[in-house]
C-alpha cells in the first residue's frame, strides 16, 4: 500500500502553516506506531538521518529520524520523526512501494506521527496538500486516459457503453436496409 494509503484526511493532525503553527512547514498525519511508511512517488533517497531516540528532541534538527527524496518531477517529499528509517544506500531509487521507514516519535514530536513535507526545487517547502489529495487512493487503478480509457471503467460502465455501441450499430444498419428498399 503506497503512501500515503495507511493515512486518510481523519488521520492529519496538524496542517501546514496553521494560524496555531505558523511555522509549520508540513502536515502531520498519524496511524499509529510502526506504520510503515512509503514514498508519495517514486524517486531517489537523497537524505536520511537515523539513530535518534525518543525523547531526543534536537536530533535530526528536531526532526529525529528522517528521509529525503528527489523525484522527478523537480519536488522533494520530507517524511520526519520516523521510529526507524529503512537500509537503503544514497540515491537509491525508490518507487512507491518501497518501504522508507516507520511512523515514530523521534525529534521534537508529542506522540508518534509522520510529518510529512513537500518542498520544490530550491528546496523550499510548499503546501503539501494538493499532492497529497492526488495521491491519495494511489493504490486504485491508475487513471487511464486516450484508447486505453476503458481499462479504467466498472464493469457498469462497460456494460452501458457496450449497449449504447450496440444500438448505434442496430439503427445505422436498419436506416441502410430501408435505403435500399427505398
Ligand atoms: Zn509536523
Amino acid at each position: 500500500m503506497p503512501f500515503p494509503k495507511p493515512y486518510t484526511k481523519a488521520n492529519i493532525t496538524s496542517g501546514y502553516l496553521t494560524a496555531h503553527r505558523p511555522n509549520h512547514t508540513g502536515i502531520d498525519m498519524s496511524k499509529g506506531k510502526g506504520t510503515v511508511i512509503y514514498p508519495i512517488w517514486a524517486g531517489k533517497v537523497i537524505g536520511m538521518n537515523e539513530g535518534c531516540r525518543e525523547g531526543e528532541t534536537k536530533c535530526g534538527g528536531g526532526y529525529g529520524n528522517y528521509v529525503k527524496i528527489w523525484h522527478p518531477n523537480g519536488l522533494y517529499s520530507f517524511y520526519g520523526h520516523l521510529e526507524s528509517v529503512s537500509k537503503l544506500p544514497a540515491n537509491f531509487e525508490v518507487d512507491t512501494n518501497t518501504p522508507i521507514g516507520t511512523e515514530g516519535n523521534t525529534g521534537q514530536s508529542e506522540g508518534a506521527h509522520l510529518h510529512f513535507e513537500i518542498q520544490n526545487a530550491q528546496g523550499q517547502p510548499i503546501d503539501p496538500m494538493p499532492y497529497l489529495k492526488g495521491a491519495v487512493g494511489a493504490d486504485d487503478k491508475p487513471k487511464a486516459t486516450g484508447l486505453f480509457a476503458f481499462m479504467s471503467l466498472t464493469p457498469l460502465q462497460l456494460i452501458t457503453g457496450v449497449a449504447i455501441f450496440a444500438v448505434v450499430i442496430f439503427l445505422l444498419f436498419n436506416n441502410s436496409k430501408k435505403n435500399n428498399y427505398g
